[in-house]
């Protein structure tokens, strides 16, 4: 029996919309689970990373705990993959980057919907941070664009790194929303 492809995913600064695009796959799924395993990912609720084969993040890099994930993930991955434009380019969440963070934080937790609101303190939450995307932090093999990337482009992609090709995405299955 061949070895299944080892996949460990990670959620950085981001909607989960990726995680949900490729999860859109529906039945393909059932075909992927035979070919492939994830490892520690937001599906499996697996948090620790373990070697593996292929690394994905969807999301930006939005506080120091977002960039020792990137970094951990791409320390046991042979190839990172990004899923989305707030991994690949910053995206939606770079939009913060026009704020300081006092004005986002207030924007956040003190609205006009919002009586008596207290922005949250606590040590065990990560300050935020300039929003990066993760080749400005870690080595990025390849790329798959979109908000979401559609199913097809994520599984074109995993398709092409089983075939052992780094993906190039044709424009055809891109989406530009
Ligand atoms: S690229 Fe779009 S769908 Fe994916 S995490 Fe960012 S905002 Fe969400």
């Amino acid at each position: 029996m061949v070895a299944k492809i080892k996949v460990a995913t990670a959620w950085l600064d981001a909607c989960a919309g990726c995680h949900m695009s490729f999860l859109d796959l529906d039945e393909v799924l059932i075909d992927l689970a035979n070919v492939i395993e994830l490892t520690a990912t937001p599906i499996t609720d697996i948090k620790e990373f373990l070697p593996v084969d292929v690394g994905i993040i969807e999301g930006a890099v939005g506080n120091a705990h977002d960039e020792e994930v990137a970094k951990n993930l791409r320390a046991n991955c042979k190839i990172l993959m990004v899923w989305g434009d707030c991994a690949c380019f910053g995206g939606i969440v770079s939009m913060r980057n026009l704020f300081s963070t006092e004005e986002v934080l207030q924007r956040y937790y003190n609205t006009e919907s919002t009586k008596d609101g207290k922005i949250p303190c606590s040590e065990d939450i990560p300050p935020l941070t300039t929003v990066k995307p993760i080749n400005q932090v870690v080595k990025v093999d390849c790329y798959v664009p979109g908000c979401p990337p559609s199913p097809e482009a994520i599984h074109y992609a995993l398709t092409e790194l089983l075939e052992g090709r780094i993906p190039v995405l044709p424009s055809e299955i891109m989406r530009f929303d």
